[in-house]
């Protein structure tokens, strides 16, 4: 199969090519022309490594033997046998922990594997990857391409939009190939910046031989690794259920769409917000309104986003090109589109969408019996006791002590590193050494640029 442009499907490129190149012709997003069928129940005694080889074949891309070697890179979690842990809370709540690889992020799910397809795919090619981060891509990004002789990384953040321990996973990781940038500005802002370099032809030109590809959930590459752990829970619990997703760029909860739609047995999948509500109001009202919308700082700042990529595709799996091309466009101009009855009552037959505020998701944390960090927090709000339903869980909680600090003991973090010890005790639960070992390592004091100033530092930096 190949994959088409969400605003034209009669342009299409093989999956390797969209890998290396999420640049397309027409400004929109590479997306499958349609979801194949994939018997996952037949798989259910089938190791998740196998699981997801053979969902991934029923796409029939090719590729297979480059894709077994992706998925090896799954030894590297804290079960060599299986990436996602599969908590059963209750009868109703099942926990589906995303985090158990190297950066203690869902993100590494799909960037592990991404790293080493990409890698593969251009072992004879010099390649720039530009990501612009919340706080979990980037680290997750940065790991995955460390120390790899074709491959450079330059990584922006916005200065003040990450927790301490995800600016250090950034800012410690010193291999030659990875440079970060700490910019004055939010997560959009940052987004904004790569999107640009990525259309830039006078950039491109200016890299001599290095190609450039993006790593955010714009690249079709990522959100392939999306769909497996979705559908691999729903079958290891067999039964109908919800899958409750805390959303940003969309990527993981498109995944469980896509999941839905290739024989997975969802009903509803249901999009948890932060203050930033952009996209509850979307699955609502049927409108995404930018108009006089501030970025709001949350507790959940890999949340803290209003251009939601993944819509779009969203949008053409739905409506198709055309009203994809004439809705994105609408957004671009006027910062507003609104969908008709028919087209909002289809977006309804597979979610619902609700916000969590900073003092609800405080008491879900708090009451939790379990340690979830407050981005999982932000699902309990769409949690009710009628049906099975699993909480897509993305982060521990070891990454945002300072939060985790408030809503526990109602105490300031003064000492991170002593906190999430105490923390770790209370709980009784293990840590791995990644977290607390960042603390120990030197941490030169950051200098924040303007975004404009992104470009030619790593013009200078490639060209050097
Ligand atoms: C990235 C991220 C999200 C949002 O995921 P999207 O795929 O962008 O919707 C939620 N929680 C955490 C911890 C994240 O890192």
């Amino acid at each position: 199969m190949h994959l088409v442009e969400s605003q034209n499907a009669n342009f299409s490129v093989d999956f390797k090519e969209a890998l290396i190149n999420p640049n397309t012709p027409q400004g929109g997003l590479y997306t499958p022309a349609f979801l194949p069928k994939f018997d996952g129940y037949a798989c259910k005694n089938l190791s998740y490594k196998e699981f997801a080889l053979e969902l991934i074949k029923s796409f029939k891309f090719g590729y297979e033997e480059t894709f077994k070697k992706a998925l090896k890179s799954y030894d590297k979690f804290d079960d060599k046998n299986c990436p996602i842990v599969l908590q059963k809370i209750n009868e109703k709540l099942y926990i589906n922990e995303l985090y158990h690889g190297p950066t203690r992020a869902f993100k590494d799910m799909a960037l592990q594997p991404f790293g080493v397809l990409l890698s593969e795919f251009c072992k004879d090619k010099k390649i720039l990857i530009l990501c612009a981060t919340s706080g979990d891509t980037g680290p997750a990004t940065l790991k995955s391409f460390e120390n790899n002789p074709n491959i450079k990384v330059a990584c922006m953040y916005p200065k003040n939009g990450t927790s301490l321990v995800q600016a250090l996973q950034m800012r410690t990781m010193k291999a030659e190939n990875l440079r970060v940038f700490a910019i004055n500005g939010d997560f959009d802002e940052a987004q904004k910046t790569l999107k640009n370099l990525l259309s830039k032809e006078d950039f491109k030109n200016k890299l001599k031989n290095y190609e450039l590809c993006a790593a955010n959930s714009v690249n079709f590459g990522r959100i392939l690794f999306q769909i497996i752990y979705h559908y691999y829970a729903a079958v290891q619990i067999g039964k109908k259920l919800d899958i409750i997703v805390p959303s940003g760029n969309f990527g993981n909860a498109l995944g469980a769409y896509f999941a839905k739609k290739m024989g997975a047995k969802i009903d509803k999948i249901k999009i948890a917000s932060n203050e930033n509500k952009i996209l509850s109001e979307f699955f609502n009202e049927g409108v995404y309104d930018l108009r006089d919308k501030k970025l709001i700082k949350t507790i959940s700042p890999a949340m803290d986003i209003l251009i939601s990529s993944n819509v779009e595709r969203l949008l053409f799996d739905k409506f198709k090109d055309k009203r994809t091309k004439e809705l994105i466009h609408q957004l671009k101009n006027q910062k507003y589109f609104k969908l008709n009855q028919n087209e909002l009552e289809s977006l309804r037959e597979d979610f619902e969408a609700d916000y969590c505020t900073d003092e609800e998701c405080v008491k879900f944390i708090k009451n939790s019996k379990i340690l979830i960090d407050p981005h999982t927090a932000t699902c309990f709000k769409l949690f009710n006791e009628n049906k099975i339903q699993i909480i897509s869980s993305t982060a521990e909680w070891s990454k945002f002590t300072p939060s985790m600090m408030k809503a526990l003991f109602q105490k300031e973090c003064i000492n991170e590193k002593e906190d999430i010890k105490r923390i770790a005790k209370e709980f009784k639960v293990e840590l791995k050494p990644e977290i607390l070992e960042l603390f120990d390592k030197q941490d030169e004091s950051v200098e924040s640029i303007e975004s404009e100033e992104v470009e030619n530092k790593i013009l200078e930096w490639i060209n050097q």
